[in-house]
């Protein structure tokens, strides 16, 4: 039986927030599509497919968001995926934006970086923002979808491929169940 830690894993900038675990009915509806991991990918995709009514199921082994020094500059590229998942205007207002870099060995520059930058530029070449926010922002976001549901405590432990779809097998902290999916 799948048992995630349940203890708020400790930072000294970031409160966790633990979620209560997805636990298996009698019968399980098929699901159009059901996505492993609410990382940031996870989460975008799932964002993103909310966009065209397409609605999904994530299933997240883990019940809070990721831990430790993970993801922290995102480039203007990921900011124009983000911003189509509805949250780069909240990692903007407390994102740290730049645009240079500059490396020093003995007291002495050895070498600058300079990204590109105009007043047309909808985002700075990079922004820095821990992992932990982004992930918050857009669990925040895939709530108010009203389209994706996180199936928190769940892990994929198999999968199935058959004519018509796939079948996953989920382990749970009341055991496993089966889960049909498109
Ligand atoms: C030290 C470090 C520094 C980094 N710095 C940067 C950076 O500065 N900028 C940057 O853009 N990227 C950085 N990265 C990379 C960034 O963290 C990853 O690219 C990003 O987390 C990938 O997102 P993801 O959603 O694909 O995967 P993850 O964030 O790993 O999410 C995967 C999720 O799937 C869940 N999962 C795994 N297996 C299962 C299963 N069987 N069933 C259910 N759930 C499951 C996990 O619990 C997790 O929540 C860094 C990574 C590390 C380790």
């Amino acid at each position: 039986m799948h048992q995630p830690n349940d203890e708020p894993r400790k930072s000294v900038y970031y409160r966790y927030q633990v979620f209560p675990p997805y636990l298996p009915r009698e019968t399980e509806a098929r699901q159009k599509v059901v996505i492993v991991g609410a990382g940031p990918v996870g989460m975008t995709l799932a964002l993103l497919l909310a966009r065209y009514r397409v609605p999904s199921v994530i299933l997240e082994s883990e019940v809070q968001v990721s831990e430790g020094s993970r993801a922290i500059v995102y480039t203007r590229r990921s900011m124009e995926i983000l911003q189509q998942a509805g949250v780069a205007r909240r990692i903007a207002e407390i994102g740290l934006p730049w645009r240079f870099g500059n490396s020093y060995y003995r007291g002495q520059r050895v070498f600058r970086m300079e990204a590109p930058h105009d007043e047309d530029s909808r985002f700075y070449p990079m922004i820095n923002l821990q992992q932990q926010y982004l992930e918050e922002f857009l669990f925040d976001e895939v709530r108010r979808s009203g389209l994706v549901e996180v199936r928190w405590g769940n892990k994929l432990v198999g999968l199935s491929q058959r004519d018509d779809g796939v079948e996953a097998r989920i382990d749970t902290p009341r055991g496993e169940y089966t889960l049909s999916t498109d």
